[in-house]
């Protein structure tokens, strides 16, 4: 049996949630310890491969000046517009995408803790812009946001990591590297005594009165991804770290935890068919395509089989992904016109992407290798059923299609102006969706429903958030509300 009270936290991962629950522990007095599987050139999980965006509540850019955006000045201000995103606004469109079923004190905390866990984290020493490249577009002079999610950390992914790092560094908390959990310790009462971890010297013990783990889903686990999702999965391309297998989940599964959320869904986009089977953290997530809504999507047949235009990418992407995976061959290719090329986001001009062009439809479908007859009589259909309508891609424009189905029910524009371009994607997962079920103080519960002793949890691999559908930047968000609180929690625990 190990030492009792060793460290009074011991927190497993060191990605966004990891580091935001070990600095809030901090601020109890505790003695914290991170554990990271990764090397040290490997740390931060899938957090490092983010554009770091964040959806938080606000009310426009001059209340965002206030606590948030600091570095902004009143003449760049003037020069944009971001819509107020109210809470009330956030939790209707987490019902929505969630069709209802994100667990409603879940929910609550998510979008009424965000502001003032962005304000935190700021206070921390991370350091906020504006998400200008994705999540703007100029209209009449005036760089216009859309979609809730406005602001993101300077650096993107790297900068949100090395900015709570460098927080880790300043408040002392040690990081213990290629050290991964394998199991979680208890006592004959289910106290949770510490963990057993597997490092650079085999086997260790290591005593702790508290565990918080927040080391991500099982997204990179091919094994559990067929299990959980299907024949198939096996073969996704993993969009950020290789390190996410579930051990956080297994080894609180193992021990009694109960099972909660959404285990059969994840969040999956569309993604370049040559990327590399795990993230690459040059490249991060400019393997994704997410100018969709402004072209149109086909298969190998050249049918078209999701609205592309159903709602902003924010509300769409992180569930089309799984749509490609259901196509044969599981790719799909984007298709877009003169009109729309010049659109497209950054990602679609890095060098490494699968694409061709081509000045007509026949020669573009026999480049990329899927049916000419196909694509020539889907975009025939397409082009005949777009309805006129003032065309702007910042708001739900409503110029929609009909008489087709699939329809496109905004941003919908004849593809007739050549040289066309195509990139062809497969899907990609981001993270699992299924996994652990907390208290709203961040404590794990067993499968009867009582807390387990010491026990809390964090990040992806919490459950009840997010069920089939997602909103861009609420991943980041929870890990870090959820961080903070279970932080909070273990840290107090820990020093009690
Ligand atoms: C390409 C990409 C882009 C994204 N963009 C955004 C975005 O812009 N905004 C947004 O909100 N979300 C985004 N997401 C989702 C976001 O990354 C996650 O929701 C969030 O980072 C999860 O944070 P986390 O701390 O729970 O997990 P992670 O950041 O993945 O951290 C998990 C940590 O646990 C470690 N670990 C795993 N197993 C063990 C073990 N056994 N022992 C010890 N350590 C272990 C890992 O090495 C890692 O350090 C994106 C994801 C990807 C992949």
């Amino acid at each position: 049996m190990p030492d009792s009270g060793a460290y009074d936290v011991i927190v497993v991962g060191a990605g966004n949630a990891a580091l935001c629950a070990a600095l809030a522990a901090r601020e109890h007095g505790a003695k914290v310890l991170v554990l990271e599987k990764a090397s040290e050139e490997e740390r931060g999980g899938n957090s490092t491969f983010t554009a770091g965006g964040f959806r938080f509540v606000h009310h426009g850019v001059e209340d965002l000046r206030k606590d948030v955006l600091v570095d902004l000045s009143e003449s760049e201000a003037t020069q944009m517009y971001i819509p107020p995103f109210t809470a009330e606004i956030y939790m209707d469109d987490l019902l929505k995408v969630t069709e209802n079923l994100s667990e409603p004190e879940l929910a609550d905390l998510l979008v009424n803790r965000s502001r003032e866990t962005v304000v935190w984290m700021r206070e921390k020493g991370v350091r906020w812009i504006p998400m200008f490249s994705r999540q703007s577009y100029m209209v009449k002079g005036v760089q216009t946001f859309f979609g809730g999610m406005a602001v993101e950390a300077v650096g993107g992914g790297w900068g949100l990591v090395d900015f709570l790092f460098r927080a880790a560094e300043r408040n002392q908390i040690p990081v213990r590297y290629n050290t991964a959990l394998r199991k979680l310790t208890h006592n004959r009462k289910g106290e949770i005594t510490g963990v057993t971890v597997f490092g650079p010297d085999g086997y260790d013990d290591i005593a702790a009165k508290s565990v918080v783990l927040a080391c991500g889903g099982f997204e990179a686990d091919p094994e559990m991804r067929v299990r959980y999702y299907g024949p198939g999965w096996e073969m996704a391309k993993v969009r950020g770290t290789r390190h996410n297998t579930g051990d956080g989940i297994k080894a609180a599964l193992d021990i009694g935890a109960a099972a909660f959320g959404g285990w059969s869904t994840c969040h999956a986009v569309q993604w370049d068919i040559s990327s590399p089977p795990f993230g690459d953290r040059v490249v991060l997530d400019n393997y994704q395509k997410h100018s969709y809504p402004i072209g149109i999507i086909v298969n190998v047949n050249g049918e078209r089989f999701v609205d592309e235009g159903a709602d902003f990418r924010n509300h769409t992407y992180a569930k089309y992904g799984r749509e490609v995976m259901k196509q044969p061959q599981r790719m799909a290719v984007q298709i877009f016109d003169q009109k729309t090329i010049k659109m497209v986001r950054d990602e679609y001009r890095i060098r490494q992407v699968t694409k061709a062009e081509a000045n007509t439809l026949e020669d573009l479908a026999q480049k990329l290798e899927i049916s000419a007859e196909g694509l020539m009589r889907t975009v025939a259909a397409f082009n005949a059923a777009c309805q006129p309508g003032d065309y702007n891609p910042a708001i739900l424009d409503g110029k929609c299609t009909k008489g087709i189905t699939p329809p496109k029910s905004n941003w919908a524009l004849p593809i007739d102006e050549p040289p066309y371009s195509g990139f062809v994607v497969t899907c990609g997962i981001t993270f699992s969706f299924g996994g652990l079920k907390i208290t709203t103080d961040g404590e794990v519960e067993d499968t009867t429903g009582r807390i387990i002793p010491g026990l809390f949890a964090a990040g992806e691999l919490v459950g009840g958030v997010f069920y089939q559908n997602y909103l861009g930047g609420a991943g980041l968000m929870s890990g870090s509300v959820f961080g903070r609180i279970a932080g909070n929690s273990a840290g107090r625990f820990g020093k009690g």
